[in-house]
């Protein structure tokens, strides 16, 4: 069946209806339509876990997350994973980027080339996780993210729902894009939910290990600028994103392609 073509005035209905209510009407109303064609991406950070948990509640037995091994995770991530298994029974699914990319790319620039500077880095995220979420994608109507807007500038104008013109024109779902990072935090203390045990040691993202280190922010005091520090700490004053939620409409996407394939690597 070919894919519903949504349009601006459906997704910005949808969006100040659920803006209002709780992240659990969001995802319940997303089940409801799309399963199975609707999942979470599942990274590691606290923000999944609480999704998954309120998936879990709303729609037992319907949840899909997926999770894209890079191959640079952390051993603490493969940990969560498998607790959020054995704790929630779902069956996480795991995608891998195309192994002939990486060779042509390791080959070509190294296997740590994303200290080599932001188009390197760019590079190395395009071949390791936006490529792979794009196939990922390709097969879903819906997908479901832990975007939050006080995680980074470039996030602040997240919406509930929105098209995803990057994928498709799948919508994009981020239920609890308007939670604060302590709200995220007291909802797993609350329910004693599992979580990435790098958060005890000064992390306030997680992400692949050669590119996220701790940050050692209080979580009281935390701006959205030193949440996501940990992220390519090395590079300054480039976005921390990899590529995935950067916004076409601001620009951000196109300007960092436009670098990246200044680079010799082979493109689709
Ligand atoms: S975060 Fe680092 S290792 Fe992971 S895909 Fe991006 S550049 Fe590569």
């Amino acid at each position: 069946m070919p894919r519903r073509e949504w349009t601006d005035i459906e997704v910005e209905e949808l969006s100040l209806k659920f803006e209002v209510e709780p992240a659990e009407e969001l995802l319940r109303w997303a089940v409801e339509t799309f399963y199975p064609n609707v999942a979470l991406a599942f990274s590691g950070q606290m923000e999944d876990v609480v999704l998954l948990d309120i998936m879990h509640r709303v729609a037992p037995g319907r949840v899909r997350a997926f999770m894209i091994d890079t191959g640079r995770l952390p051993e603490e991530i493969y940990e969560l994973v498998e607790e959020v298994r054995r704790r929630y029974r779902v069956d996480l699914e795991v995608y891998y980027p195309d192994n002939a990319k990486v060779e042509e790319m390791v080959r070509l620039y190294g296997p740590n080339l994303f200290y080599g500077g932001p188009q390197y880095r760019l590079l190395c995220c395009r071949v390791r996780k936006v490529d792979v979420l794009k196939r990922v994608l390709s097969g879903l109507d819906a997908w479901i993210t832990g975007l939050r807007r006080d995680q980074f500038p470039t996030r602040a104008i997240t919406r509930k729902v929105q098209i995803d013109h990057d994928n498709f024109g799948i919508l994009k779902l981020a239920p609890i894009c308007d939670w604060t990072f302590e709200d995220v935090a007291n909802y797993v203390r609350e329910r004693g939910l599992p979580y990435c045990r790098l958060y005890d040691q000064g992390y306030t993202s997680i992400g692949c290990a050669p590119c996220t280190r701790p940050t050692f922010v209080a979580t009281g005091n935390i701006t959205a600028e030193e949440l996501r520090k940990g992220r390519w700490w090395w590079e300054r004053g480039t976005p921390k994103e990899c590529g995935i939620h950067c916004s076409l409409e601001a620009g951000t996407f196109e300007r960092h392609m436009e670098t990246m394939f200044k680079l010799r690597i082979s493109k689709d």
